[in-house]
């Protein structure tokens, strides 16, 4: 047991809940980080006071006044880049060559973005006879963010930057297994400017974060999360209509046509299925690739995915790091087991991974199954780890057949030199993003979002703007009241 406690941060000050203390772990070695205690309902309302103050001083600020103190968040945030970065691969797991490059930096890209146009937002004006409308677009009130634990301060600064740009306040809630980095930018947006109570972090199990998609102050839920818990949240929102946007799990389609580059197909089938241990909800776990080429992509998928390095997670040359919890662990190295006995063939990986110095952590090697058939639990359901299943295709209609027979609807790619063939299989995959000669890649200038049981809503781009905005219309009239009455 350790004395170190993670606290939560309500009304610009961090406390700690008044509810059960329960500990985070360091998935590479197994130690304590520290104890961390849920938040409760009396939290909750503290929070949910000091947002509503939050919110008056912030929504009444202009949008250029907004987007400046945004930008001083944005400058500490990549000046402490390696100190959060570090605390993001202890939390995690995830390889430092990883979060050193990508988890902080893409967080202040995404606050960078949404500063430049918090002053953009604007209405418009219809011209009606004898009178006009016009648009207002205002902020929401208080939303809240409840996030997963792959890519903790990402999500954080996804759902807050929108948010605060449009002029909402924030209660977030992090993962219970990734409880120190929203903290931390809960401390910069404060060190930058940001009002107290516009920003709060609330940590806690599910029960905190149900607590907070229920409350009838809340005006917006976005949720990161796993399908089940993304429908219980809409189930809990609907009582009092809140507004959701969901990002949820998916199984995603690769498709490899015979004359793609098949070198960039093999580099991008890794990226899509070992990168953050497969811990990616747009992963591309069903990798399709055409007879013609199966064997060629198979033999050098196979030699290069052996050479991946697996180990300490803080060492810069790690690319493999350790799962998110022993949990997650036994649940991946379960579904290898149930692949076996399903009868696809193991080329490589299938165990846990030993490294030395690190028998506590949660290794698992990168494993890829061949001869996968659709019907396999392997290929259909979610397993969220470095286990990638290739399915052979002969033509076009019959992958994008199968491509699509799913509940999922995430994300999808494809890898062809015909770029008409690559704009009709875009067209044709039921997905929220498609990838063409490329994969997992998610700027953000462009919007991200799922289809089918992947999701409701998108993150990124000027479309989150407009889901932590209200439209409201204004008649204005120059003439006379029209009315037949005496
Ligand atoms: P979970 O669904 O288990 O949890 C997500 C968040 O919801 C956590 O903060 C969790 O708290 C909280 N939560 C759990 N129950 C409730 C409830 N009843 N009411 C409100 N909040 C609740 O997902 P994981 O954290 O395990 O993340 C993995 C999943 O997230 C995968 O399915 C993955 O595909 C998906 N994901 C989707 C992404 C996307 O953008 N589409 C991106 C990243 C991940 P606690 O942690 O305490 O249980």
């Amino acid at each position: 047991m350790t004395d170190t406690l993670i606290p939560s941060f309500i009304n610009g000050r961090a406390v700690h809940g008044r509810g059960a203390r329960f500990d985070t772990v360091n998935p590479a070695t197994g130690a304590v980080i520290g104890g961390v205690h849920d938040c409760i309902e009396a939290d909750v309302q503290d929070a949910i006071a000091a947002a509503q103050s939050g919110f008056a001083l912030w929504s009444a600020m202009t949008g250029t006044e907004r987007g400046r103190i945004l930008q001083r968040a944005v400058q500490l945030l990549r000046q402490r880049n390696d100190e959060l970065a570090a605390l993001e691969v202890q939390d995690t797991g995830k390889p430092w060559q990883e979060a050193q490059v990508v988890d902080v930096a893409s967080g202040a890209d995404c606050i960078e973005y949404f500063a430049g146009a918090a002053a953009t937002l604007a209405g418009a004006q219809y011209p009606l006879k004898n009178a006009f409308a016009y648009t207002r677009r205002e902020p929401l009130g208080i939303c809240v963010g409840i996030g997963a634990w792959n890519y903790p301060i990402q999500i954080a600064c996804w759902k807050s930057a929108p948010a605060l740009a449009a002029g909402n306040a924030m209660i977030f809630k992090p993962s219970e297994l990734t409880p120190m980095t929203a903290v931390k930018l809960a401390e910069v947006y404060l060190e930058a400017g940001v009002p107290p109570g516009v920003f709060q972090v609330l940590q806690g199990r599910g029960s905190t974060g149900a607590l907070l998609a229920a409350h009838p102050d809340v005006a917006k839920v976005s949720v990161t999360g796993s399908v089940p818990t993304g429908k219980r949240v809409m189930a809990s929102a609907a009582n009092t209509l809140k507004r959701v946007t969901m990002e949820l799990g998916g199984k995603s389609p690769l498709v490899i046509f015979d004359d793609a580059d098949l070198e960039q197909a093999v580099t991008a089938s890794m990226m899509a299925n070992f990168y953050t241990q497969g811990e990616i909800c747009t992963n591309g776990t069903r990798v399709f690739v055409q007879r013609g080429v199966i064997d060629q992509f198979l033999a050098r998928l196979t030699e290069r995915t052996k050479l991946l390095r697996i180990g300490d997670p803080m060492d810069p040359v790690t690319e493999v790091g350790a799962l998110i919890s022993s949990a997650h662990k036994e649940k991946v190295l379960g579904y290898i087991q149930i692949g076996l006995a399903e009868g696809a063939t193991l080329l490589c990986g299938g165990t846990a991974a030993q490294v030395p110095g690190f028998e506590q952590g949660n290794f698992v090697a990168p494993t890829i199954f061949s001869n996968c058939t659709d019907g396999m639990r392997i290929v259909q359901e979610e397993i969220f780890g470095p286990v990638m299943s290739v399915l052979v295709f002969d033509d076009e209609a019959e992958v994008i057949t199968r491509a699509n027979n799913t509940r999922f609807g995430l994300a999808a790619g494809v890898f062809t030199r015909d770029s008409a063939r690559g704009h009709r299989m875009a067209a044709a995959f039921k997905a929220g993003i498609c990838w063409i000669n490329n994969y997992n890649i998610t700027p953000i200038e462009m919007p991200f979002g799922g289809a089918g049981e992947s999701g409701i809503g998108h993150e990124n781009s000027m479309v989150a703007m407009e889901h932590y905005t209200q439209l409201k219309t204004v008649y204005v009239e120059l003439g006379q009241v029209a009315c037949g009455y005496r």
